[in-house]
Formats: C-alpha cells, structure tokens, sequence
C-alpha cells in the first residue's frame, strides 16, 4: 500500500514533531529541493508493507497571513489530492479561532480529514472529552485520534487509520 498525506495545523500545534516521530532515524527530509512544483514533498516514510508520502500544504499553514487567491487555490488542491489528511490541533475545550479558518477551508475537500488531538499528555481526561465533543460538533471528521507526538503515545494507532485510508 502506498499513497499521500499530508499534515496541517497552527503553528507549534507539533506538526515537525509528528513527523520526526513517525520517521524516527530514518528520516529522509527533501526538503532542500527547489520548491518549483506546487507541493513539496516534507519525507517518504518507507516500510515492508506500506509506503506514506507526507505533503507539505503552504497557504493553509497560516491562517493569520493575508493568502493570494493563487495559493488557497492550490492548498485546496492539494487537500483534494491526498489520500488523507491529518489535521493537527491541541486540547482546547473551546474550538480554536485559528482551527476555524483551517476548518472553513475543508469544507468543500472530499479527501477523509483525520483530526488529531495532540499533546494529550499536558491535559486531563475531561479536557480532552470537550475536545473531541465541541470539535466533532463543527465538522464531520472521518476519524478522531488523540495523540502525544512527543511521548509516542497512540501514534501506532493513527498509523494504522492512516494505512486504512491509503
Ligand atoms: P509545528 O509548528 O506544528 O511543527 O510544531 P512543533 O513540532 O515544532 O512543536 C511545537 C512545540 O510543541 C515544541 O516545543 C514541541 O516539543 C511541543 N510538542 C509537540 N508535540 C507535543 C506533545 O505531544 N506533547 C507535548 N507536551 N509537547 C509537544
Ligand atoms: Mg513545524
């Protein structure tokens, strides 16, 4: 099995974080290459029985800056070219103003959007259920995985729902 993905989130939600986890000692950034084409391939995670293509998405990246037209059309390109995307927030019991404008740009995206709730491990049980409760209430997403990325843990699991996805 083999297929693209790509990771978007506010800044410092542990998007870097997340991906050096799951590419550990093999990391194989090409990150270097000129960004002349329209998505920049962030690694390649290699094993036997599956391959993931991690995505880079500029233009989604940053809700705050003022987009051309241009580069919210080819995020939303991209959104709609992989086969699954993680979207990355922190515990939060209200829904992020930041994680709004990211979730008004997938409203038209047909890819399965994954959300992952990270750095469970700062947060308590309940926090984390508001999360899950008033982010489900905003968009229908096709799976909820929380995670730590720092800690490693549940990450073997968000690896498995990307897999099915592929
Ligand atoms: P990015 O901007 O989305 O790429 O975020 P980074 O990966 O750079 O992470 C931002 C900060 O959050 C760093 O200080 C990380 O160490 C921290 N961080 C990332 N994941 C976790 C986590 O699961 N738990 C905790 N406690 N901190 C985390
Ligand atoms: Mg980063």
């Amino acid at each position: 099995k083999s297929g693209f993905v790509t990771i978007i989130g506010r800044p410092n939600v542990g998007k870097s974080t997340l991906l050096n986890h799951f590419l550990g000692e093999k990391i194989s950034i090409i990150s270097n290459k000129p960004q002349t084409t329209r998505n920049k391939i962030q690694a390649i995670l290699t094993r036997d029985t599956y391959q993931v293509v991690f995505l880079d998405t500029p233009g989604i990246h940053k809700p705050k800056t003022r987009l051309g037209e241009y580069m919210v059309k080819i995020a939303k390109e991209t959104l709609n070219e992989v086969d699954a995307v993680l979207f990355l927030i922190n515990p939060s019991e209200k829904v992020n103003e930041g994680d709004l404008h990211i979730i008004k740009q997938l409203e038209n995206v047909k890819t399965p959007i994954i959300l992952v709730i990270n750095k469970v491990d700062t947060v308590s049980k309940e926090i984390l259920a508001k999360t899950i409760e008033n982010y489900s209430k905003v968009f229908n997403f096709k799976e909820i995985v929380p995670i730590s990325a720092l800690k490693g843990d549940n990450t073997n699991r968000l690896l498995d729902v990307i897999i099915s996805n592929l």
